[in-house]
């Protein structure tokens, strides 16, 4: 068997051990003489699913007891609707920070339904960096302030958080859930799409604060009604049933390798190879300012689009694959989440470098 090191942005790697163990458990689920791709979403062997996976969640992020854990669809893109529909319901304002195509997404969507206002933008250097903000560029009556924590194409993150105050915070964490430690008390909202860093493609995780459920607009369309899901406990239709089986499989990964401390530096360890070697290196150079880089998607260049396309060739070639930088700004993307190991970088790292010599 040849597995590749997919260092695709998503949907991407997961966990071997835990393909594995889904494959042992595919026939025949703990007895229950089925997949869970073929029970009852009602049935008792899912429902201990959906509650272990939640308790999970909890437990690897210390989620404070006021916030609810929500298993959803729509993709993060669904959110981007849901989000005003259920939260810009005092003022009608809201702020937001635009950190690449994401954010600029989800503000867009806003617009749609208030008052949005762009209150930052790193627009001007291609996303290339966090821009920083201070408290007054922040509306006093704002109903929430939005940003995108890791910017999956540029390959930004934000290592502080802006100075909001007490003001609500909403963060789209898709591209570092579980990557390292949150504290989710900061928040009025985080969410992902599980298919970056979690599971397969199919399911949005939003951890919410109790308090600011309940105001949704009457137009909201049922399904984005984060109430009526939290109050349903994610069960008001059929859930993506398999999904949250493999999310909990991760889960449990998770924290027999060590919880999010131990990912943390683990991913720290990964990155810090690959940028350490793009700083050293001739022919290759990252397109982020330092201070911002992510630990999970490293964005680099040649200088050269056909050396690119080159390296992209070959590097697919030699089982690295995935390695083409998005459709919008083209070089090379290193997607390394949780599942990617060290070897893998290691293996990309040692590709580079003989790829460097042998074109120079
Ligand atoms: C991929 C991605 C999205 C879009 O996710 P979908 O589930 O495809 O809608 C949104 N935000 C971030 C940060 C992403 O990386």
């Amino acid at each position: 068997m040849a597995r590749v090191y997919n260092f695709s942005a998503g949907p991407s790697m997961l966990p071997e051990e835990v393909l594995k163990k889904a494959a042992s458990e595919m026939l025949d689920y703990k007895g229950s003489g089925q997949s869970v791709m073929e029970m009852s979403h009602r049935s008792k062997w899912f429902d201990d699913i959906i509650k272990e996976a939640e308790a999970l969640m909890r437990e690897l992020y210390s989620i404070p007891d006021n916030y609810k854990v929500l298993f959803l669809q729509g993709g993060a893109s669904a959110q981007f609707s849901a989000i005003p529909l259920n939260f810009m319901n005092g003022s009608g304002k809201a702020d937001y920070i635009i950190t690449g195509q994401w954010a600029k997404k989800a503000f867009q969507e806003a617009q749609k339904y208030g008052d949005a206002k762009a209150v930052a933008s790193s627009a001007d250097k291609t996303f290339s960096y966090i821009p920083k903000t201070k408290p007054e560029d922040f509306r006093d009556d704002a109903d929430y302030v939005y940003i995108c924590m890791n910017n999956t194409i540029y390959g930004t993150v934000y290592k502080e958080l802006p100075p909001v105050g007490d003001k609500v915070l909403i963060a789209d964490i898709s591209s570092c859930a579980l990557s390292e430690p949150l504290d989710i008390s900061k928040f009025g909202m985080v969410y992902f799409g599980a298919q970056k860093n979690v599971a397969p493609a199919g399911l949005v995780v939003a951890i919410i604060r109790e308090d600011l459920l309940g105001n949704a607009r009457d137009i909201t369309p049922v399904m984005m009604n984060y109430k009526i899901q939290a109050d349903a406990e994610s069960l008001y239709n059929t859930p993506p049933c398999y999904t949250i089986y493999i999310c909990k499989l991760v889960l449990e990964w998770l924290k027999e390798n060590g919880g999010l401390e131990a990912m943390k530096e683990k991913n720290i360890k990964k990155a810090k190879l690959l940028y350490d070697f793009l700083d050293s290196s001739e022919m290759f150079s990252g397109t982020v300012v330092p201070e911002d880089r992510s630990l999970m998607n490293v964005p680099f260049i040649t200088g050269d689009d056909e050396l690119n396309a080159k390296f992209v060739k070959e590097a697919t070639e030699a089982g690295l694959v995935n390695l083409k930088g998005h459709r919008t700004v083209g070089g090379m993307r290193a997607s390394i989440y949780n599942a990617m190991p060290y070897e893998g970088v290691e293996k990309l790292v040692e590709f580079m470098r003989n790829f460097e010599k042998a074109n120079s």
